[in-house]
C-alpha cells in the first residue's frame, strides 16, 4: 500500500502498454515522469498479448476500412471521432514501435471481423511479450522517467501536485474463469470514481471463446484468435464443425458455451509459427499435433472503464486515463481484434502528452478498499448469457465494481454485442448510448459523438 506522496510532473499509474506509451511520449516532450506499477511489467494483460495489432498497413489497405471494420463490430455504439483516430494513427504507432526496436514478424494475420489480413505480430502468438519488453527497456533507460514495479496506488491523494495517467488495465479477472493475469481487478475505476471521475459500459465484458478448458493448472489459457485465422477449427464432441470460426467474437463464443465438449483442432496450423503458444499446451499435457485440445469462453477483455476523452482527460481535472482502464467508446459493443493494444498506443501516447499541458490532479480521494472475491457470483449472474434475475442478485455484491457491473447490465435492456440478455435478447432503439455512471448514482445514457 503506497501512501507517501509522490512527485513528478507526470505520474503514471500502470506499466503495461498504455502506461508505457503514455510515460515516453510525455517524456520525450520534456516531462520528468513517474511510472508506478503493483507488479512486475510481465504480469500485465500487455505483457500476455498473444495475436497482434491491427493497423492498416498492406498495399490495398487503408484506415477507413479498418473504421469501417471496428464500427461494423461496435454494433452502433463506437464513438465515430475516436475509430477514426484510432485507425488513421495505427499505422504510425507500428512505424514508431519498429523504430524503438520491435522486431514484426513477416507477413500480416487475419482475424474476426477484419475484412482483410491486417494483424501485425512478432513471435507468432508473442506480440504483447516483445512489445512490452521493447517499451520496458526504453522507460528503464530514458533518464526523464523512474519506474518502480512491486508499488500498489490505492488512493489518489498520494498522487496530489502531479498530472496523474490512470493506466492500470481492466477488471476480467474479476470473473472466475478468466485469461487475464490475477492483477486486472480494475483498481484504476475504482481510484478514477473515488476521486469524482465517471465511469462508463461496465456491462461491457467481451468473452473470448477459446481458452483452454483445464483442470491442472493452465485453465484459461488463451488459444489465440489468430489461430484460427492461421486455420484451427472449432469442433463439437461429435467432431463436427458448427460455426465460423472466424465470426465476431461474441458469436462464436456463445455458439462454443452451447456446445458441451467444444474442441480446438489445431492440426491445420504450423506449429512453428507459434512456438511458445503450442510449447505451452505440450507443458500442460496436449498434443496439438494429435488431437484437438478443449475449450470454452472466459472473460477476457473489458469495454467499460473511466470515461475518458479522445485525449485521456476524465471528468476530474488532472487526472488522465489511457488503455483497457479507460472508456472512450472506441470499441463500441464489441472489440474488434487486435484493437486493443493499438487503443493502447493510440491513446497512451496522447494523454502522455494532454498531461503535459494539464492541470495537475488536486482532488481528496477515499482509498479504495478490498471486497471479496466475486468470480463465481459474476460468472454465473454476469457470464455470457445474463437475465434481470441474476444481475438483481449482484447488486447485493461487497464489491463496489461488481454493482456497477450489474446496475448497468440491469439498465441495459437488451442484447447488443458482448452483452447479452436472455430476457431482452435484441437491441433496442432507444439503447443506442454509452450507460455512465457517476459517484453515487444510477447509470444514464448519453450518446457520444
Ligand atoms: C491473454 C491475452 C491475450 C491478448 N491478446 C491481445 C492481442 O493479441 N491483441 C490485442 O490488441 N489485445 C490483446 N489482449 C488485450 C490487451 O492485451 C489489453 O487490452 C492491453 O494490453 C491492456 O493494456 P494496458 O496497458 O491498458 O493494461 P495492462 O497491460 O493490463 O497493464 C496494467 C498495469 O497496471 C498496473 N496496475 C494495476 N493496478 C494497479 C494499482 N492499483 N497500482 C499500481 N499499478 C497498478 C499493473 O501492474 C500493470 O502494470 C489480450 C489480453 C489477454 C489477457
Amino acid at each position: 500500500m503506497r501512501q507517501k506522496r509522490q512527485t513528478a510532473d507526470v505520474v503514471v499509474v500502470g506499466a503495461g502498454v498504455a502506461g508505457l506509451s503514455a510515460a515516453l511520449a510525455a517524456a520525450d516532450a520534456g516531462a520528468s515522469v513517474l511510472v508506478l506499477a503493483k507488479a512486475s511489467h510481465r504480469s500485465s494483460n500487455s505483457y500476455a498479448a498473444q495475436g497482434g495489432v491491427a493497423a492498416a498497413v498492406a498495399p490495398g489497405d487503408d484506415p477507413a476500412l479498418h473504421a469501417s471494420d471496428t464500427l461494423s463490430a461496435g454494433r452502433d455504439l463506437c464513438r465515430p471521432s475516436a475509430v477514426r483516430l484510432l485507425t488513421d494513427e495505427a499505422p504510425g504507432r507500428i512505424e514508431h514501435l519498429r523504430c524503438l526496436g520491435v522486431r514484426f514478424d513477416e507477413g500480416l494475420g487475419r482475424e474476426g471481423g477484419h475484412s482483410r489480413a491486417r494483424v501485425v505480430h512478432a513471435g507468432g502468438a508473442d506480440t504483447g511479450r516483445h512489445i512490452a519488453d521493447v517499451l520496458t527497456a526504453r522507460t528503464r533507460e530514458h533518464r526523464r522517467i523512474r519506474l518502480l514495479e512491486g508499488e500498489r496506488i490505492t488512493t489518489l491523494s498520494a498522487l496530489r501536485g502531479s498530472a496523474v495517467v490512470l493506466a492500470t488495465g481492466g477488471y476480467a479477472a474479476l470473473w472466475a474463469r478468466t485469461t487475464n493475469p490475477p492483477g486486472a481487478v480494475g483498481d484504476g475505476l475504482l481510484l478514477a470514481h473515488a476521486a469524482g471521475a465517471a465511469l462508463a459500459d461496465l456491462e461491457l465484458v467481451q468473452f473470448h471463446p477459446t481458452a483452454l478448458r483445464d483442470d491442472n493448472g493452465h485453465d484459461g489459457f488463451l488459444l489465440s484468435e489468430a489461430l484460427r485465422g492461421a486455420g484451427a477449427k472449432l469442433l463439437d464432441g461429435g467432431g463436427e464443425r458448427f460455426v465460423d470460426e472466424l465470426a465476431p467474437r461474441d458469436v462464436v463464443a456463445r455458439a462454443v458455451a452451447a456446445r458441451t465438449g467444444a474442441r480446438l483442432d489445431l492440426r491445420a496450423v504450423e506449429r512453428e509459427r507459434y512456438p511458445t503458444l503450442m510449447a505451452t499446451l505440450e507443458r500442460a499435457g496436449y498434443d496439438p499435433a494429435d488431437a484437438p485440445v478443449p475449450v470454452s469462453p472466459a472473460a477476457h477483455y473489458a469495454i467499460g472503464g473511466i470515461v475518458s476523452d479522445l485525449d485521456g482527460r476524465t471528468s476530474v481535472p488532472g487526472l488522465y486515463a489511457a488503455g483497457e482502464c479507460a472508456c472512450t467508446g472506441v470499441h463500441g459493443a464489441n472489440r474488434l481484434a487486435s484493437n486493443s493494444l493499438l487503443e493502447c498506443l493510440v491513446f497512451g501516447r496522447r494523454a502522455g502528452l494532454a498531461a503535459l499541458d494539464g492541470p495537475h490532479f488536486d482532488a481528496v480521494a477515499a482509498p479504495i478498499a478490498s471486497a471479496s472475491d466475486p468470480g463465481s457470483a459474476l460468472w454465473r449472474d454476469a457470464g455470457l448469457i445474463r437475465s434481470a434475475a441474476g444481475l438483481t442478485r449482484l447488486l447485493d455484491s461487497s464489491h463496489p465494481l461488481v454493482r456497477e457491473v450489474a446496475a448497468c447490465g440491469l439498465a441495459r435492456e437488451e442484447s447488443r454485442g458482448v452483452h447479452f440478455r436472455e430476457d431482452f435478447p435484441v437491441e433496442s432503439d432507444t439503447l443506442n448510448g454509452h450507460l455512465v455512471v457517476h459517484p453515487g448514482r444510477e447509470p444514464v445514457l448519453e450518446p457520444w459523438s
